[in-house]
């Protein structure tokens, strides 16, 4: 175990030297530093114990195929052996994103529905690019997650065991995040990484873990045999249709909470993600692009409420009820999609139509004028607008569209009717 002092320098593969700055902070395998690179500062992740050349071999692969999307704060230059150890230097975390856990602990919370809709949109976007590029990540848990509580964007750190799906790390993962499978003595892959990304999602959304109700709080001492049974060979969702494992009054409010508020397409998936059929068919478990289009569904029934200002889902358009005033809320229309996609349309809120996270329109009220409701190109390119008696208009970023029944609007490729 070597540990380094500031002005220490370490020598990188291509070349070039760190020089230490500070420590900031520290873990079980490593310590990350502050380093200066060449007049730029970057984290160093230095292991206290050199894993093997397997190991070291697998960073310097990753490092040149480089990082599957933005979300990843990827390993970007690989040190030499010296020093007893080695390590790899990433992008610094930037100010104001917080780990996954202080939100599951009420230190940090979402300044919106809206931003916690763009952060599960960003983990599912990253594991979707990360799978595509035939790599798995393996120690999929609550560690991994930066969090920006008000834009929802997240970085995905601890990168350093992934590894091309099928090969072994040798890495099981953490304990309650784990597959079933994985509890169960398999190795780790894509399929367990799909398992451990639904867990995730949940917490996300209904701040409590999905498999930890009233069975597993009865529990009197958490042993390891206790383990593989309640996340591996009797694991038991807490809203399976078997009731044994209730999510508990007092220990497990969150969910008890917020599970009744949400949609129901997100309750079903759920459901149907974590029942014994799919648990135990790893390769049935739903795909990253799947739940991107459930979590697109979501955003386009959240509105804010023209009554209270709050954002709600709206889950019946013909009878929309706000779920913070319980009052029935006025839609200002709706943009309908060919393939029966339909999002709702009030002052104030925020539409998303592909599933990035840059906002696409704002629907903006305009008091006094015709149309009291209009749509803002906030995107950088032209919108085409096509009246009912043919006419047609481009609109330029920052220009609007008023909320007029028969309007079909062009963004990009997909052609909307306002109705
Ligand atoms: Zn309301």
């Amino acid at each position: 175990m070597q540990e380094l002092k500031t002005g220490d320098k370490v020598n990188l593969t291509n070349g070039v030297q760190a020089k230490i700055v500070k420590e900031l902070g520290r873990g079980g395998q490593g310590i990350v530093y502050l380093v200066d690179l060449g007049g730029k500062q970057m984290a160093l992740k230095w292991y206290l114990k050199a894993p093997d050349n397997k190991f070291y071999k697998n960073l310097e692969e990753n490092i040149s195929k480089g990082s599957p999307s933005d979300a990843f704060l990827w390993p970007e230059y690989l040190t030499r052996k010296e020093k007893g150890s080695y390590g790899y230097i990433m992008k610094l975390r930037p100010q104001g994103y917080y780990e996954f856990g202080q939100y599951l602990l009420a230190r940090r919370q979402f300044g919106s529905f809206e931003a916690m809709l763009n952060a599960a949109m960003k983990i599912c976007e990253g594991f979707y690019k990360l799978h595509l590029s035939g790599l798995s990540y393996q120690d999929l848990n609550d560690g991994n997650f930066f969090i920006e509580p008000q834009t929802g964007d997240v970085l995905i750190c601890d990168n350093d065991n992934v590894m091309p799906d099928g090969r072994k790390s040798g890495i099981m993962g953490k304990a309650r995040y784990m597959a079933p499978e994985v509890v169960g003595g398999k190795a780790p892959d894509k399929y367990s990484d799909r398992f451990s990304l639904a867990v995730i999602l949940f917490m996300l959304f209904f701040g409590n873990h999905p498999f930890e109700g009233s069975r597993v709080l009865a529990c009197p001492c958490m042993t390891e045999t206790f383990e593989k049974k309640f996340y591996g060979s009797e694991i038991l969702f807490i809203y399976d249709d078997n009731k044994e494992n209730r999510p508990v009054r007092g220990v497990h409010n969150n969910v008890l909470r917020r599970w009744p508020a949400m949609p129901k397409q997100l309750q079903d998936a759920f459901k149907e993600q974590f029942s014994k059929e799919i648990l135990s068919a790893p390769d049935k478990r739903m795909i990253e692009k799947k739940w991107k289009g459930v979590i697109q569904s979501l955003r386009d029934t959240l509105v804010r409420c023209p009554k209270c200002g709050n954002e709600t889902f709206v889950s019946d358009s013909a009878a929309p009820v706000c779920m913070n005033c319980g009052k029935l809320l006025d839609l200002s229309g709706k943009l309908v999609l060919g393939n029966g996609r339909e999002i709702l349309l009030t002052p104030n809120t925020t539409v998303y139509i592909d599933d990035d996270n840059n906002p696409d329109i704002k629907v903006i009220p305009v008091p006094g004028d015709k149309y009291p409701v209009q749509l803002q190109n906030v995107t950088k390119k032209n919108w085409v607008v096509e009246t009912q008696s043919g006419k047609i208009k481009s609109i330029e970023p920052g220009a609007c569209v008023p909320v007029r029944t028969g309007l079909k609007l062009s963004i990009g490729t997909l052609k909307f009717e306002i109705q």
